[in-house]
Formats: C-alpha cells, sequence, structure tokens
C-alpha cells in the first residue's frame, strides 16, 4: 500500500510502499477513505512528544470501511463502516481504566503516534477502539474522529457556560460552534490579530462575536476553550473569564504559559487541561453530531500532499480542517 512515513521528526514525510498490516487476532484490517490532519500530527512531526514510535504512519482522523479481521473480532463486519480516533488502546487495569478514566491510561497506545495511523490506505486498528459510523466513510466525518471528539470533552469540561470564548478557530472551533449554539449557548470566537477570514469564518458559523485574541470581548465569559498552541492565551483568556470561570486548554502541547499575576486567577477561576478521550466520550458525541447535525468544512488533499497540508495548517491556511483522501 501507499503510505506517508515519518522516519524522523523534523523530517518531511516520505511517500512509500509498505506492506498492508496483518490484523492481530483482535484487530480490523480498515480500507482508509478518508483521514483527517489534526494539529497533533504537526506536534509529532515536530517531535514535540516524547516517545513517538519510530518510523510512523501519521493520522488519527481516520473513516474508512472493515476489510477483514482478525480470529478474535467478532463485534464488526467486513464492509462495515468504521471511525478510528486517537486512542488506540488502553490497558483497561490501571487505576485510570478502572476508574471510567481510559484517557489517562497510564499504558495507552496512541494512533499515529505510537501505532500507526491513517496516512495511508490501510490501517489496523484494536475492534474495542473503533467506533461503529452511522452513515458512510466520507471525508467530510473524518474531522469529527479527533476535533470533533476533543472539542465535545472540552466542552463538556468547560460546563454549563452560556458564553464561552474559543482561541483558535479551526477544526475543533468549527465544530464546537455548532454543537455549542445546538445547546443555546453564546460563542465568543478569538483569532489571530488580522485573520478577518477566521472571523468571518467563524461569525458565518454563528458565533456572536469574533476577535483578535488579545481584545475584550463585549461581555466577560462564563467559560473559554483554547485550541491554539500558544500558552500566551491562558492568562489573555483567564482576563476575560468571570469569577468562577473555568479556562480549558484543549491541545496536547502548547508553547510556556507566561507568568501572570494571581488576582487575574483569583475568585476561583479554573485552569483545566483536556487529555485524549475515553470511548464514551466518542460513542456520545458520534450519536450527537447527527442531531445537531454538525457540518464541517474541509479542504481535500491526496495522499501524497500531506505535507503540505501540514504546511497550510501550521500556516494558519485551513479553513475549517484538512483531510487526506487515499
Ligand atoms: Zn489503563
Ligand atoms: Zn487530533
Amino acid at each position: 500500500m501507499r503510505a506517508m512515513v515519518l522516519d524522523r521528526p523534523g523530517q518531511p514525510l516520505q511517500l512509500r510502499d509498505v506492506e498492508i498490516p496483518t490484523p492481530g487476532p483482535e484487530e480490523v484490517l480498515v480500507r482508509v477513505r478518508a483521514c483527517g490532519v489534526c494539529r497533533t500530527d504537526l506536534h509529532v512531526v515536530d517531535g514535540d512528544l516524547p516517545d513517538a514510535t519510530q518510523p510512523i504512519i501519521p493520522g488519527h482522523e481516520i473513516v474508512g470501511e472493515v476489510v477483514s479481521g482478525g480470529e478474535r473480532v467478532a463485534r464488526l463486519t467486513t464492509g462495515q463502516a468504521v471511525g478510528v480516533p486517537w486512542l488506540g488502546h488502553t490497558c483497561g487495569t490501571c487505576h485510570y481504566c478502572r476508574h471510567a478514566r481510559e484517557n489517562l491510561c497510564d499504558a495507552p497506545e496512541f494512533t499515529g503516534y505510537t501505532r500507526n495511523g491513517g496516512y495511508a490506505e490501510y490501517t489496523a486498528a484494536h475492534q474495542h477502539f473503533v467506533f461503529p459510523l452511522a452513515g458512510p466513510p466520507e471525508p467530510s466525518a473524518a474531522p469529527l474522529l479527533c476535533a470533533g471528539l476533543i472539542g465535545y470533552r472540552a466542552l463538556r469540561i468547560a460546563g454549563p457556560a452560556e458564553h464561552l470564548g474559543l482561541y483558535g478557530f479551526g477544526a475543533a472551533a468549527h465544530i464546537v460552534v455548532q454543537l455549542a449554539r445546538h445547546q443555546g449557548r453564546h460563542i465568543y470566537a478569538f483569532t489571530r490579530a488580522g485573520d478577518s477570514a477566521a472571523q468571518t469564518f467563524a461569525r458565518g458559523l454563528g458565533a456572536a462575536w469574533a476577535g483578535a485574541s488579545e481584545e475584550t470581548p463585549p461581555r466577560p465569559l462564563d467559560a473559554a476553550i483554547i485550541f491554539a498552541p500558544v500558552g500566551d492565551l491562558v492568562p489573555a483568556a483567564l482576563r476575560v473569564v468571570r469569577k468562577g470561570g473555568t479556562v480549558v486548554c484543549a491541545g496536547i502541547h502548547m508553547s510556556d504559559i507566561p507568568s501572570f499575576p494571581y488576582r487575574i486567577l483569583w475568585e476561583e477561576r479554573n485552569i483545566r487541561s483536556v487529555a485524549n478521550l475515553t470511548r464514551q466520550d466518542g460513542e456520545e458525541f458520534l450519536a450527537l453530531a447527527p442531531q445537531v447535525p454538525i457540518e464541517t468544512t474541509i479542504e481535500e488533499f491526496p495522499l501524497n500532499a500531506a505535507n503540505e497540508a501540514l504546511r497550510r495548517l501550521r500556516a494558519g491556511e485551513i479553513s475549517g480542517a484538512a483531510v487526506l483522501v487515499p
């Protein structure tokens, strides 16, 4: 099969012919119809994350069809449409797995980071870590598998905020705004200064206000979610969140957070991070998405243009989500 392979962080991905993976006893082989390009892939490529497998095929927003399965696969059938998320496997026995927090598992595997992902024509996934899809595995569904899922988890952790800020209006925020509007919340979108395209995009999806990250919104916010990997946004968000409000850091990696005066945290403001997902997040969100209904904005790239897709994502040149279509 053709695959885009990262030999070593810091290098461009290489288009290679590699063996189609042989699924293990509990795994299914999935024909990749599309794979979203996530900011986390940039962190994998840049070597920001420790202990990545090398070489690795990145990609963890996979939609496709089951082609075959190992001898112990009972849950899925050939031809079934499935999604493969970031959480590739958990141990099932650690403290976190036993207390409904498998997103924090002590011995996890992650798709496209520690096990091969979806920048390829096929991928193997553990049967209990794929989600059956209600509809066909269209490229537009791929961003739901991480941007949507992590956005959903971050929104839940933000609490019942009626006035919610979103910092960084990329793939995740463009999904969260739809879900939050559906729930009757008001959204305030913060982008890089001067990014009028992203601000217009946010307003078009129902944001009540859009402006630059340094700006003060027209009213204090109940909570804010930071999707951009920029530590300076933490004090910026704290300054516009009201007493008792929460600032959620939704990314896996962020530049250092600068020091800030205690008074902007005081009065019971919270800073929280979001890590990974649980399978329950996935089941809940994928059931909710068609009810909203969430419609993703995507830009498609052929598999061999993965480096270009990553470059455009890094430069902030993607409106919505980039998706590779092998
Ligand atoms: Zn565990
Ligand atoms: Zn992701």
